[in-house]
């Protein structure tokens, strides 16, 4: 029986980086300063060309990152967000906890993001409520149409949702450095990891940049000086020095993700994709797997439920309906990815997809 491959695993990374991320917890824990410190400054400055320049503000998680980006951006209590239901439930959580209420937009069925159609549908639907902002989902590690996005949208902030998007691109331009904000998040499974928790607000803006400084820090802009109500958005020093050490390896880790990708061969290779996810569809999706998995070859489905048809979500599903991102709920397959595979568990992989019939 051979090995079983499984979707992730970061038990080889961990392995191969353990000498160095020790000695920088042992650092951290020396120094006395744990949260929102040199650390953290420091990986604000070296992520900066990441993201094109943009300028970078760390935070306690991607959802947090989201929250603070719509509040920064100006989206105001009982605005409308407009996004899509195929993606994690926090970017519309996030969209609830900064206050405004979430209108679904289908999406496109060949990127998996934002549908153009649909976009301009929603924006030319009469309303009572103003919107606020659309959040554009960098799903899987590609980006979003954006400089169709960002036309459409006129005078409306875009937030990127680029949680699984660092170090992708577009026409050159990276994740990060198209929206009015951006959110990432450095949760361990992500292409850049924390051993913890962890998140990150781009903007090309400088008043956006202070906004986000301010409510990352209770609105206090001096000690014991509070301008505004924020909250406590603040990340750990320890997940900053982690993921510095981390940071290095990132371009050779998403080269090798693409690589992985382009021997799959499954689907067609896309420029600037950074292969969060390597994701294929079946209209007989769980017999597929059931296959894998006979092979030793794990999957993954993201995601299973579109967010219109969540419980925590049901009074929320007041926009178009969503056909697409239902499709795609019950055929889609995330097929193992990580920089670590070997080239034989590659090719086990693609071997495993393409024996079923
Ligand atoms: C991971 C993720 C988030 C949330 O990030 P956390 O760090 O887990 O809070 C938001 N949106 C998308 C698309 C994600 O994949």
């Amino acid at each position: 029986m051979p090995e079983f491959i499984p979707p992730f695993s970061l038990d080889r990374q961990n392995a191969a980086l353990a000498a160095e991320v020790e000695a920088a917890a042992l650092r951290v824990l020396r120094s006395g300063r744990y949260a929102q410190g040199p650390e953290c400054e420091a990986f604000e400055r070296e992520i900066a060309p990441w993201v094109g320049g943009a300028r970078a503000v760390t935070c306690s998680s991607g959802t947090d990152a989201l929250h603070l980006a719509l509040r920064a951006v100006g989206v105001a209590a009982g605005d409308v967000v407009l996004t899509t239901p195929f993606t994690f439930f926090a970017t519309a959580g996030a969209i609830l906890l900064a206050g405004a209420v979430p209108e679904f937009v289908d999406i496109d069925a060949g990127t998996f993001n934002l549908s153009l159609e649909a976009l301009s549908e929603a924006l030319a639907r009469p309303r009572t409520r103003r919107i606020g902002a659309i959040i554009a989902v960098h799903l899987y590690g590609r980006l979003a149409d954006m400089p169709a996005i960002l036309k459409s949208a006129g005078d409306i902030p875009v937030v990127e949702d680029a949680a699984q998007a660092i170090g992708a691109s577009l026409v050159g331009r990276p994740a990060g450095a198209w929206g009015a904000a951006a959110a990432f998040s450095f949760y361990p499974t992500k292409n850049l990891g924390a051993m913890g928790e962890g998140g990150l607000v781009t903007t090309m803006r400088p008043e956006v940049e202070a906004k986000l400084r301010l409510l990352r820090a209770h609105g206090s802009p001096r000690r014991y000086a509070h301008d505004i109500l924020g909250w406590n958005g603040r990340m750990h020093e320890l997940q900053a020095a982690i993921l510095r050490v981390k940071l290095p390896h990132l371009a050779g880790w998403n080269q090798r993700r693409a690589q992985i990708a382009a021997e799959y061969g499954l689907t067609p290779v896309v420029a600037g994709h950074i292969y969060h996810q390597y994701v294929i569809r079946s209209s007989r999706r769980d017999a597929l797997r059931d296959h894998m998995r006979e092979l030793q070859v794990g999957s993954e489905v993201y995601y299973p439920t579109p967010l219109d048809c969540q419980p925590a979500l049901a009074a929320y599903g007041n926009g178009a309906p969503c056909p697409e991102s239902l499709r795609a709920s019950q055929e889609v397959v995330a097929l193992p990815m990580f920089p670590e595979l070997s080239v034989d568990e590659v090719r086990r992989v693609r071997e495993a997809v393409r024996s079923f019939s």
